[in-house]
């Protein structure tokens, strides 16, 4: 069983590192820079996942940076499009979190701080 706080780390290092530079300079690239949604010039060009990265985190139960290295959704540049900030905001407005993971972004960014 993973908790919701382990799937935030998990998410947190993937976000962090080169593979996940990679597949967003392959999503972007691929697209040529422009925003899937309203076809204007992404800048600067986001790479949003289809399939989010807490829910693959989560269905693929990754818990460990070896588990995340080898789930190929993550890394597959056809579960990503690219999007402008404006377009990206959108899509995520209807995304709810739950308190709990409300609670995790709070202590991460504490961390950050
Ligand atoms: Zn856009």
């Amino acid at each position: 069983m993973s908790k919701p706080h382990k799937a935030f780390k998990i998410t947190t290092w993937i976000r962090g590192c080169n593979s996940y530079a990679r597949w967003r300079f392959n999503v972007v690239e691929r697209d040529n820079w422009t925003c899937r949604d309203c076809d204007e010039i992404a800048v600067p060009p986001e790479a949003h996942h289809i399939v989010g990265l807490f829910k693959i985190v989560k269905d693929y139960k990754i818990t460990t940076p070896e588990e995340a290295g080898k789930c190929k959704i993550l890394w597959d540049i056809d579960n990503g499009v690219t999007l402008c900030d404006k377009c990206h905001k959108k899509r995520h407005q209807g995304i709810k979190l739950t308190w709990k993971q409300i609670g995790n972004l709070f202590t991460f960014m504490k961390k950050k701080i």
